[in-house]
């Protein structure tokens, strides 16, 4: 029985102990050992398989899932390992419905997927446990590289440079490592503090020495780190985020999502997490998914998405638009913000005006709409901020507003790699920063092994 869910305004403790408890429990509850032999035993071993192709990793699923069917699950997460050593959360963040397991023949033939995120849990957590490290590093190199930013492309790209034999430092802004592993991913994907004890598995091959608090562009400039390193990898992800463009946002309720969610995420005590009783998201994308349901989850009595365009642009996959709409989330379709209402400088309401296509365009139609709400989230994209690049003198370039890079990460300044969010042409995707971030890390290694210096 819900304790505090109509309590107005902003509010904490909308629900019982209990009710939190589980509510933020595990979205997709690990495979039993039995399970997993089933789950495995469903797989055709295709050749030429395709979801092997649709992972950005490029996993040998096909010979992972056997493994786990002849009872080998360490060797099976070796596997999983050597191509994405963040292989333990991508199984429990990818939406595999649109990657690995959306191409599954299984799926296209009956609609039935093989649960290869699952099983993927099952092989890493087994061997996670176990603390089972793969990966005896290759003779020191004497080479020293500095990463910027401990989120998955920075801890692929140092796990793999660190088997190489070199030396890595992480130079990480936050209190924590693991980027938005930590700070980003819904509570109820990623339980029991799972993205600091990936962590802790990552670094455990050695060589890799996080710095907490430290800030590039505050604490240090991308040019005392090209002088001091003998490469360097930005893996910085994604600092800022868009207005809503619109009148009246700076109101008192009116909060960025992401920050919303990262401060949901390390909460001691969900109870003590204020939310509204009646919440607005404007977007159309993960974020804006993630921001709703886990304010409906922590006792918000109504929470309406509202997005400008239809269902069908929508970033967030069929299967999380489900998850919200099971969780009692609203989703409303071609409406866009155009005024937040306040009382006292609060938020009281927002009024949004509904859309259309003229052609290949989006206009507002003229026709208005007003939802009472206490609180509204921004969840409309986040922007890569280059402030932190500009104290090295020499720009890098830029593509669409994040950093250019070649085929192998090169940036345009020698010696300096980037991967993750914080590039242009990604996907924004954890396992997509996990694959970049190893690409670079090789490309750095073969062009400090090939002349001495990259
Ligand atoms: C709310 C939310 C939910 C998401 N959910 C999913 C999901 O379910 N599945 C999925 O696949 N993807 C999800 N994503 C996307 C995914 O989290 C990112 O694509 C991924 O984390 C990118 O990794 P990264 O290493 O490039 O960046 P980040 O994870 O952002 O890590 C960058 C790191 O760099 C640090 N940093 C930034 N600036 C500096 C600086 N100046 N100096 C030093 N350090 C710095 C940051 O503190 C951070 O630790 C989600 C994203 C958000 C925002
Ligand atoms: S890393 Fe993600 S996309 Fe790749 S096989 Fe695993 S669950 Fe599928």
């Amino acid at each position: 029985m819900a304790i505090g869910h109509f309590k107005q305004g902003i509010a904490g403790g909308r629900l019982s102990p209990e009710q939190y408890a589980d509510n933020f429990s595990d979205l997709h509850p690990p495979l039993d050992h039995h399970e997993a032999l089933v789950e495995s035993d469903r797989c055709y071993f295709c050749y030429d398989a395709p979801c092997m192709n649709a992972c950005p990793t490029s996993i040998d699923i096909p010979l992972f899932i056997r493994q786990i069917s002849t009872g080998n699950p360490i060797g099976s997460a070796k596997t999983i390992f050597d191509q994405n050593i963040l292989g333990g959360m991508c199984a429990r963040v990818c939406p595999t419905e649109t990657l690995c397991e959306e191409v599954c023949v299984r799926e296209v033939a009956e609609g039935k997927p093989v649960q290869i995120g699952r099983l993927q849990r099952y092989a890493t957590d087994v061997a996670m446990a176990e603390n089972r490290q793969f990966y005896p590093r290759a003779a020191a190199t004497g080479k020293t590289i500095a990463v910027v930013g401990a989120g998955p492309a920075g801890l692929a790209a140092a796990h793999r440079l660190a088997r190489h034999g070199h030396e890595v430092t992480i130079l990480e802004a936050r209190p924590k490592a693991g980027g938005l592993n930590e700070y980003g991913i819904a509570a109820y994907k990623s339980i029991d503090n799972f993205a600091q004890a990936e962590v802790d598995y990552v670094t455990s091959i050695g060589g890799i020495d996080i710095q907490n608090g430290k800030a590039l562009g505050r604490d240090y400039q991308l040019s005392d780190l090209t002088r001091n390193y003998d490469a360097v990898f930005l893996g910085m992800g994604l600092g800022g985020v868009n207005a809503l463009r619109a009148d009246g946002e700076d109101a008192q309720g009116v909060t960025n999502a992401v920050e919303f969610i990262a401060e949901l995420r390390q909460a001691s005590d969900l109870a003590s997490l204020p939310v509204g009783r009646r919440v607005v998201v404007i977007g159309g994308g993960m974020t804006a998914i993630d921001a709703a349901v886990q304010s409906k989850l922590l006792g918000a009595e109504e929470v309406t998405i509202c997005y400008r365009r239809g269902q069908e642009h929508m970033n967030a996959s069929e299967f999380e638009q489900d998850l919200a709409a099971a969780n009692g989330v609203i989703i409303r379709h071609w409406l866009q913000p155009k005024r937040v209402i306040a009382e006292g400088g609060k938020v009281s309401g927002i009024e949004l005006e509904y859309t259309a296509m003229e052609g290949d365009k989006l206009v507002g139609t003229g026709e208005r709409l007003t939802l009472t709400a206490d609180q509204v989230f921004k969840a409309i994209g986040q922007s890569f901020v280059p402030a932190a690049l500009n104290g090295s003198g020499v720009l890098l370039a830029l593509e669409a507003g994040r950093i250019k890079v070649d085929a192998e990460g090169r940036t345009s300044l020698p010696n300096v790699w980037a991967g993750g969010d914080c590039i242009y042409g990604g996907d924004d995707l954890t396992v997509s920063a996990v694959a970049q971030g190893r690409d670079a890390a090789e490309s750095i290694h073969r062009a400090l092994t090939s002349n001495g210096r990259a």
